[in-house]
């Protein structure tokens, strides 16, 4: 497909953010004919086509209640089309975050989140063993399960999207580079493009998105100069038991734990597992901080370093499982592992960047929570026709001038 001279709405990005956009543009406008979304490489090409797709509303972030809570809604719609899986979503916590699970427990009430509170270590045990009757980890005193959590296919989820975003008339342009963000117009590998607006929805490339709209290079954050974008590596793999697996309606599971479990998990740590699409378990965790300008290209576990993991990271992640389940136990070699690694891109308090940047450039800039918060392109939508979506308040760049920051969470998630 090639690049039309001119278009009303021109989206950056074909990722699960930078399609929500779209498809959402085009719903609102009763046709997607003025609508373009680019793409360097193809679509699902970052982090939505690796992620691992969980949806959870376990978060310190109210605001971010609501938006999952409507993101939620949005995988109702059609949970076969978009992949989803509505099994549930189990956090269990240590002692130091129980009270921290009340108060969100407490937020899921606010937004209308049903969910279930569970205190005190024999009452998560029993709760767990009817989930997973061989449970076994100790020291777990609260645990938070949400019901209508999950977890989604990410490339069926993507697919749907993008399969929207065309039926609607979307032009999704793939191979195409954005080198320029000017007043009115777009630059690009394949030619440039006349716009009423253009919207930034990069994923991990916002440092290089935000460097090519002009956006200034540092932020003052709650009165200290920071860079808009630091960088973290995720890791997860696809871990196949020889004796045993789990029930593919197994609900997800986040266990953080502050007992010694292994030499290669720190003291407070967490790791989050649930089905894989094989027989194998999905499961990651620790996830490690990179340098502000760490590499991008190639991408996630295409990257012959930053790609990577270690043999000691999937010691732990599945020494991990064999505490927490008894059907894991034995040696080492039971375990066949297929683990990678990805660049993952944050805002200074973790959370999303959402609204009009500067004059007809507007962001959606993830901070890696992406899937549950689908809904974020759907108020986008409102916004770049015109309206205010009250819900998107907390997620301003404002907010870092004025200090007014997500709260942070106790777990061992900074992004929580
Ligand atoms: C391993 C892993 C596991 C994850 N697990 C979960 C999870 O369980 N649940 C969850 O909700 N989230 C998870 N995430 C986070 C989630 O995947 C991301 O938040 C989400 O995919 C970001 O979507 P996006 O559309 O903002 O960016 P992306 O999907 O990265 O899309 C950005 C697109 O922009 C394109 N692009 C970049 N620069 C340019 C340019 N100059 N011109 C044109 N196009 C450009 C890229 O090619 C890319 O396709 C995970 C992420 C990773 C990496």
């Amino acid at each position: 497909m090639t690049v039309p001279g001119t278009a009303r709405f021109v989206v950056v990005g074909a990722g699960v953010h930078g399609l929500s956009v779209a498809v959402h543009l085009a719903e609102a406008l009763g046709s997607g004919d003025d609508v373009v979304v680019l793409d360097k490489q193809r679509v699902g090409a970052g982090a939505s086509g690796i992620s691992g797709g969980i949806v959870r509303n376990f978060y310190r972030s109210p605001a971010t209640n609501e938006i999952v809570s409507r993101s939620v809604e949005i995988f109702e719609l059609d949970p076969a089309l978009f992949g989803f899986r509505q099994v549930g979503y189990v956090a269990v916590v240590p002692e130091a975050q129980a009270d921290e699970l009340e108060v969100i427990a407490a937020q899921h009430v606010d937004v209308g989140y049903p969910s279930t509170l569970v205190r005190g270590e024999e009452a998560v045990t029993e709760h767990m063993r009817m989930l997973f009757p061989d449970w076994r980890a100790i020291g777990s005193t609260a645990l938070l399960h949400e019901q209508r959590s999950g977890w989604a296919d990410a490339r069926t989820t993507v697919e749907a999207l993008a399969g929207m975003a065309r039926s609607a008339g979307v032009r999704i342009v793939e191979g195409a580079e954005v080198t320029g963000v000017g007043d009115g117009a777009v630059e690009s590998s394949e030619g440039d493009i006349r716009c009423e607006a253009v919207v930034l929805a990069p994923g991990p490339w916002a440092r290089e998105l935000w460097a090519i709209a002009g956006l200034p290079a540092s932020l003052v954050v709650a009165g200290q100069e920071r860079r808009p974008f630091h960088y973290w590596q995720v890791r997860e793999g696809e871990y196949e038991h020889a004796g045993a697996a789990l029930d593919p309606r197994a609900p997800v599971v986040h266990l953080d734990a502050d007992v010694p479990v292994s030499e290669h998990l720190p003291d407070h740590w967490g790791i989050y597992f649930r089905p894989g699409l094989g027989r194998g378990v999905a499961a990651g965790g620790l996830p490690l901080a990179l340098p502000d300008d760490c590499e991008l290209d190639p991408y996630g576990p295409s990257h012959p370093v930053l790609g990577a993991t270690t043999a000691e990271f999937d010691d732990a992640i599945t020494t991990a499982l064999a505490w927490a389940l008894g059907r894991f136990d034995g040696p080492r070699e039971r375990w066949a592992s297929s683990s990678g690694a990805s660049q993952t891109c944050f805002t200074p308090d973790s959370y999303p960047i959402v609204g009009w940047l500067r004059d007809g450039v507007y962001g959606v800039l993830d901070s890696n929570h992406g899937f549950k918060m689908l809904a974020l392109g759907k108020l986008a939508a409102v916004e770049l026709l015109g309206g205010k979506a009250a819900e998107l308040s907390a997620f301003r760049l404002d907010r870092f001038a004025q200090a007014a920051l997500h709260p942070v969470s106790a777990s061992p998630y900074p992004w929580t």
